[in-house]
């Protein structure tokens, strides 16, 4: 890369994940020209699957990706919610079809490689971006001329570049979040979550067509559908310590199904079917902690990555991608004030829903009482009515 980059002044964006590639796309939509870094020098999505609501897929859509999408992903037609403790059903939330019919755009569930290779294609063909793997950020500084200088590192390389600004878009554990002023570091939640993939036939009849959510004291279980119907993602969650050295890892079957112990013989033997597991801790970024500082921003997991209860931390990360591309039209003079107004928007809706994912994370995991009094309200709730909770969440378009 020279000094320069591609273009007299484009903007650079620190990390490919979801995030990242979807603001490629839509500030290059926007009339930028765009550097994309990831020090990965492949990008490979580690974990496994991703429930894309409405509201993402409204995105993708206008990016021209939602057909790809849906026929790599599955439309799971309900979530069926289950006791953890009896093994029988407690309650169901409309998708599929109500779906679509309420918000114009689908519930789709997809494994997150296949999402992750539809945006990277979509990018690599698309020019006026630069993807740039094998090169992380390591810092960036005003110049004389008022514009960024970002200094990064490929290969045994040190390099500067030129922009007129800097997305972070480098996840929970982001660089680009060190040159924030009063910035909040990420935390630990207390909360892991094992993840892994199965064969749809070794899934139990029950566990094969729609989306579960299986709830017991201090943990939880999530499945559905992702390769077109041919696999099932099982994401098992408890409140648990971490102690590894490294925040994702490894697990043997034998310790999960210790963690798991209490749970009914069905669940237990689905945990046994995986050859492996990776155990992941699940942390956190308050995202009413800063997301700007003059010409640099900060996107998705940077800003605010939140636990999982939402099912919403990869929606809002696409959502942010949007919205950004809004506030910054090709002509736009004053970058800095471009970046404020993205975070004034962006920032109540991502807490109110950070929030309430941490508070389901204590309504999922109750037991006793509160159980039973949470199992009555799901139970006398029609579906449809349990789906109507999230229209605030699902039928959002950027403006
Ligand atoms: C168990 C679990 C289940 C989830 N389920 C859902 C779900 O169903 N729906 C949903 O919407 N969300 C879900 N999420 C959340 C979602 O996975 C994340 O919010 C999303 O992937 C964040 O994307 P990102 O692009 O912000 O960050 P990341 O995906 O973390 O990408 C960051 C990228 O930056 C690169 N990078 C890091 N540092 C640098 C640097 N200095 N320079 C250059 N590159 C750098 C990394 O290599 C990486 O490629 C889930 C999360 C978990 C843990």
């Amino acid at each position: 890369m020279s000094d320069s980059g591609p273009a007299p002044s484009p903007i650079v964006i620190a990390g490919a994940g979801i995030g990242g590639l979807t603001a490629a796309l839509t500030l290059r939509q926007a009339g930028h020209d765009v550097v994309l870094m990831d020090k990965a020098r492949d990008l490979a999505e580690v974990g496994a699957g991703l429930q894309l609501s409405p509201n993402a897929c409204t995105v993708l859509n206008q990016l021209g990706l939602l057909d790809d999408v849906v026929e790599l992903g599955y439309a799971p037609g309900n979530l069926r919610i289950w006791s953890g403790k009896s093994g029988k059903q407690i309650s169901e939330v409309r998708l599929g079809d109500f779906v679509r019919g309420r918000h114009g755009a689908p519930f789709v569930v997809i494994h997150r490689a296949d999402l992750q290779q539809a945006l990277l294609k979509k990018v690599k063909d698309t020019p006026g971006i630069s993807l740039q793997l094998g090169t992380e950020l390591t810092n960036a500084k005003t110049g004389q001329s008022g514009n960024l200088v970002c200094t990064y590192q490929s290969l045994d390389q040190i390099g500067t570049l030129t922009c007129k600004a800097l997305i972070g878009a480098d996840g929970v554990w982001s660089k680009t979040r060190r040159l924030i002023p009063n910035h909040k570091n990420a935390q630990f939640s207390g909360h892991v979550a094992y993840r892994s993939t199965i064969p749809i036939e070794k899934a139990p009849k029950r566990w094969q067509q729609d989306s579960g959510l299986w709830l017991h004291k201090d943990s939880h279980l999530v499945h559905y559908p992702v390769k077109s119907g041919k696999e099932l993602n099982i994401v098992a969650l408890a409140t648990e310590d971490w102690q590894d050295e490294t925040w994702s890892a490894p697990v043997s079957v034998e310790l999960l199904l210790r963690r798991f112990h209490d749970w009914p013989t069905e669940s237990r033997n689905v945990l046994h079917t995986p050859d492996s597991w990776l155990k992941w801790a699940l942390c956190a970024v308050d995202a009413s902690g800063p997301w700007t500082h003059g010409n640099i921003a900060l996107l998705g997991d940077a800003a605010h990555a939140m636990l999982p209860y939402m099912a919403q931390g990869a929606a809002m990360a696409i959502e942010d991608a949007a919205v950004l591309a809004t506030h910054l039209p090709a002509d736009v003079d004053n970058i800095p004030a471009a970046l404020r107004a993205y975070e004034r928007i962006r920032k109540p809706r991502v807490v109110r829903i950070q929030n309430t994912g941490f508070r389901n994370a204590k309504i999922f995991h109750m037991s006793g009482v509160f159980a039973a009094a949470r199992d009555m309200v799901l139970k006398s709730s029609k579906p449809e009515n349990l789906t109507a909770r999230f229209d605030y969440i699902y039928s959002w378009s950027p403006a």
